[in-house]
């Protein structure tokens, strides 16, 4: 953390970025701590990811910071963690998400305006050979007052910044609820007026924005504000589909008149954060968790989810759709766990608990909690869950009944494992060859 007295940060500043700083002022350049760091700090929020603009050039950024590397296309140079750019300013964004060109600048005020929303428009360093008391503030668009009043507004005329780049339709939504921020009228107007630009928008970015929606505190909220605006439409078009529509599952006591298919999706994501915080795979699957599980896992894979992440949530989604009652036998229980997948179950209960609480439920409504403690139980017991817990295998059966190889042996070894998932005790090597040969010697008859 860096020192106290005359010219010290009004915010604790990690040490990564203290270096850069130091450095950068050292060589007799202008610098300054900017972005969502500064945000957050000066919010008494946990900091990440520090940003510092500089009047150094690239060239000069990486003369000073041998052990970093350019970032992108405009010379942002990344080093112990921290990205560098050199003060700019933007060009005609002809394509409504990246500028064709950029200006470098010897002025922070300037670099500062051309950021997206006020409260990530504010700097905190000082101006090239300026003393190290001289270190201060700047805010040219008002940003201190806007976090005090918890304000999220654009910088200058919004309309014209979300026409420039519609990736700040979808920051903005993510902003106001990750930051506990409410979204300025006029800037909610421009939004409303660009909602369908999001377009423009890579499906990439669409994901990244997406997940850092699903992770904040209250995460309901940025869906609310992208439905409200239109965002949501041309974003994520399966859940603005579900808008006005009735949930899958019939409501419960406090679903409440006009309580939709999108209301419960965004319900069942809240109660998900409550319930299992931090678990953002839980999240992703409370929101998709009233689309099929198809869908989701397509609307997964095309806004670029890790393929096996989103194969997983299309799981959990398809797991769904059990009936718990205490009266189950332990081979029902078996023979749920097989279908769900001794890999998925547990998420697919607490999925449960989540849908029940959106419904007005309490948890464990329907004895979910019950099922888990005996699905727990059976897993501790080391029940044979799947084809390579059988105590044979397809060379066995081949060579036990002298057989080549075939579809008969798949169904086979299915057919003993449904057997085993009933009684378990059934599961010998010399139990499981005299089935099969049995059956096999019926099949023959
Ligand atoms: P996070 O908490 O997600 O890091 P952030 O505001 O720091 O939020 P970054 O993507 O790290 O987001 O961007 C750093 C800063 O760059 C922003 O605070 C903002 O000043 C500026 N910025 C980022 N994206 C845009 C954009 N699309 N248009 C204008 N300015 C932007
Ligand atoms: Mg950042």
């Amino acid at each position: 953390m860096a020192g106290v007295g005359r010219g010290a940060p009004p915010f604790p500043v990690a040490a990564e970025a203290w270096l850069v700083l130091e450095r950068l002022w050292a060589a007799g350049h202008g610098a300054y701590l900017v972005g969502g760091a500064v945000r957050d700090a000066l919010l008494g929020r946990e900091t990440h990811d520090w940003d510092v603009a500089t009047d150094a050039r690239p060239d000069a950024i990486l003369g000073l910071f041998p052990e970093g590397g350019y970032e992108n296309r405009f010379g942002t140079v990344a080093a112990h963690g921290v990205e560098i750019t050199t003060f700019r300013r933007d060009h005609h964004y002809a394509d409504h998400r990246r500028p064709d060109r950029v200006t470098f600048t010897d002025s922070i005020t300037d670099d500062l305006l051309r950021r997206d929303f006020t409260v990530n428009a504010i700097a905190w360093g000082r101006a090239a050979g300026a003393q190290p008391e001289a270190a201060d503030i700047v805010d040219p668009s008002g940003g201190r007052a806007d976090l005090q009043a918890r304000i999220l507004r654009a910088v200058g005329e919004p309309a014209a910044r979300f026409d420039e780049d519609a990736l700040r339709l979808l920051r903005a939504a993510r902003l106001a609820a990750a930051v506990g921020l409410l979204i300025e009228p006029e800037t909610l107007a421009a939004m409303r007026r660009h909602a369908a630009d999001v377009r423009w928008v890579s499906q990439e970015r669409v994901g990244i924005e997406l997940r850092r929606m699903v992770e904040a505190a209250d995460p309901s909220v940025a869906f609310r504000i992208m439905a409200d605006t239109g965002v949501l439409q041309p974003a994520v078009p399966e859940l603005a589909a579900r808008i006005g529509r009735s949930p899958h599952r019939s409501p419960g006591p406090d679903a409440g008149a006009g309580h939709d298919a999108f209301d419960h999706a965004l319900a069942t994501l809240d109660a998900s954060a409550v319930l299992d915080p931090g678990d953002e795979r839980l999240r992703l699957a409370a929101l998709l968790h009233d689309l099929d599980a198809v869908i989701a896992e397509g609307l997964l894979v095309r806004v670029a989810h890790p393929r096996h992440e989103a194969r997983r949530i299309g799981r959990i989604i398809g797991g769904q759709g059990f009936r718990y009652t205490p009266d189950w036998s332990d081979a029902d229980v078996r023979r749920f766990l097989r279908r769900t997948g001794p890999d998925v179950v547990d998420d697919v209960l607490r999925l449960r608990r989540a849908d029940n609480v959106a419904c007005g439920w309490p948890p464990d409504h329907g004895d979910v909690d019950q099922l888990r403690v005996r699905v727990e139980a059976q897993r501790a017991a080391g029940v044979p869950l799947s084809l390579a817990d059988l105590e044979v295998d397809g060379t066995d059966l081949m060579v036990e009944l002298d057989r080549p190889g075939g579809p008969w042996l798949g169904a086979l070894l299915e057919r003993l494992l449904d057997v085993v998932t009933d009684e378990p005790h059934r599961n010998t090597k010399r139990q499981l060859l005299l089935d099969a040969h049995r059956w096999a010697d019926q099949g023959r008859a």
